[in-house]
């Protein structure tokens, strides 16, 4: 990133009045959770493959293997902390700017950075429920069976986390948020995805602001939304040198 990029992306900053920031698994990248899509990374490609969210992450998985889905040496990680990315953008919302977050992330760092204003496209691992009696639980409350399998009383039914996995429908009430957010936003900022996800693209494409931002460590195609700036970089880093400068 250049000095011109990051003070240009201040003056947008400043200028706005309601900033949508629409934000991937890049967001994250800088707390230690890996983004399988990206180009960067140390995985290779047929860890990336065996890795692929769009296997492992998907209904199909979980209702066809279920004691896989929940054994992923991927659970067992420590837990991530949020880092400049949502920090800084949590403190600017309580410097009184109007940022609205738009995540594809479901791992509840910007709230834990302190942000209010969070739209959740993916749901979120802080509550989970039954599949059969919807029983919601907490992840404290979840008992496991012999194979590590969470399991509710009622009918043995599994207990999975309030996550939008791939063969599912994210929450309508939180798309259409979403949408209106980006509707009614002045400064788009794009941040850490690929928009490979759909309908990612469908929401970008609400936006009728002044300007686009893009924050990513590779070029994206917003198709025929244009772009006013590009900042190729990290962005925890990219956030943090427009609070440094
Ligand atoms: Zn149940």
């Amino acid at each position: 990133m250049e000095r011109t990029e990051i003070a240009q992306l201040k003056a947008y900053i400043e200028e706005a009045q309601i900033i949508a920031f629409f934000g991937g698994a890049g967001v994250s990248t800088e707390s230690g959770l890996p983004d399988y899509r990206s180009k960067d990374g140390t995985y290779t490609e047929l860890e990336k493959k065996a890795l692929d969210p769009k296997k492992i992450m998907s209904r199909k998985f979980l209702t066809e293997q279920p004691e896989a889905f929940f054994n992923r040496s991927h659970n067992k990680r420590t837990e991530p902390a949020p880092n400049e990315a949502h920090i800084v953008l949590a403190e600017m919302e309580k410097a009184g700017k109007d940022i609205r977050v738009i995540t594809q992330n479901v791992d509840g760092l910007h709230q834990q950075a302190g942000h209010r204003f969070v739209l959740e496209l993916h749901g979120h691992n802080r509550t989970w429920y039954c599949m059969e009696c919807t029983r919601v639980y907490s992840p404290r409350e979840i008992q496991k069976d012999e194979r590590n399998i969470p399991r509710c009383p009622i009918e043995n039914g599994i207990v999975r986390p309030s996550v939008v996995l791939f063969g599912e429908n994210p929450n309508k009430e939180i798309v259409e948020k979403s949408k209106a957010t980006i509707k009614t936003a002045d400064l788009l900022i794009i941040a850490g995805t690929s928009l490979s996800v759909n309908p990612a693209r469908n929401y970008i494409h609400q936006f009728k602001g002044k300007h686009v931002v893009v924050i990513n460590n590779e070029k994206i195609d917003t198709g025929n939304l244009e772009i006013d700036l590009f900042i190729e970089g990290k962005v925890g880093e990219t956030l943090a040198a427009v609070k440094e400068s």
